[in-house]
């Protein structure tokens, strides 16, 4: 490292996974010159999967947007910060006034979902607006994981997660944690972890139509038909009842 170029501790800001990342940075040419898992941060242990490589190139593309831009007719136009904060504010006071607080969404995804200022603000602002139109990547994929939850725990976002690193049997179903890292379970290097489970003499099944990649680390893969896995649901809560 020189005066110029610099190491800096991060978390990798594109999943919920948050590895740690370390990024070589110039900070004279204001160039990223590599990022690497961070074999420090006692949660991901060096990995990272390759869209944290990518940031490198994400960083240095020419398209990223760096300032607020406006659009006019079928052109953008740069404008400053403060400007776009003040018609920002304009324009939603005046739907407020016009068409309510339902006239107005919000859409949370990654990575705002898990950035320290969205986590601080964004309630402030979503309180202020008073909408109840809210959406995420889960209105799509997810309701009835949040609706089951509700019922179930009281509160949509109140999930029983597996406890990976004491587990000694686990079944997937229908989820492929060694390329998404678990979504929600949050489990950065999940290849490790499930060959840790096998480690510890634990046993892991993939239930699965399709051969995943975590099914081909799997001790037993059952491949089900698709569209038959409520029987296969039934049959196992059948067995649960009677033995
Ligand atoms: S799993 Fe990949 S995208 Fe998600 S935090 Fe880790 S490196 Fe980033």
């Amino acid at each position: 490292m020189t005066e110029d170029v610099r190491l800096h501790h991060r978390s990798c800001p594109f999943c919920e996974a948050a590895c740690g990342i370390r990024v070589q940075a110039d900070h004279g040419s204001r160039t990223i010159l590599g990022v690497r898992g961070d074999p420090e941060d006692p949660f991901s242990r060096s990995f990272i999967c390759p869209k944290s490589y990518g940031l490198t190139q994400l960083h240095s593309d020419p398209d990223r947007l760096r300032r607020p831009v406006r659009r006019r007719g079928k052109d953008w136009e740069e404008m400053g910060w403060d400007e776009a904060m003040d018609e920002a504010a304009d324009r939603l006071g005046t739907l407020l006034k016009t068409h309510g607080p339902n006239s107005i969404a919000y859409y949370l995804g990654n990575p705002s979902g898990h950035k320290a200022p969205f986590l601080l603000y964004g309630p402030l602002l979503i309180r202020a607006l008073q909408t109840n139109q809210f959406y995420t990547p889960g209105t799509l994929d997810q309701i009835p994981k949040y609706v089951s939850a509700s019922y179930m725990f009281g509160g949509p976002t109140i999930q029983p997660l597996a406890d990976l690193d004491r587990t000694s049997y686990l079944i997937v179903i229908g989820n492929n944690p060694v390329v998404s890292q678990g979504s929600m379970m949050v489990a950065p290097g999940m290849k490790r972890r499930l060959e840790d489970i096998r480690k510890r003499g634990g046993r892991v099944v993939v239930i699965d139509p399709r051969r995943t990649e975590t099914a081909q680390i799997a001790d037993e893969y059952i491949a089900v038909r698709p569209g038959t896995d409520a029987y296969l649901l039934f049959a196992m809560v059948d067995v649960l009842a009677r033995e």
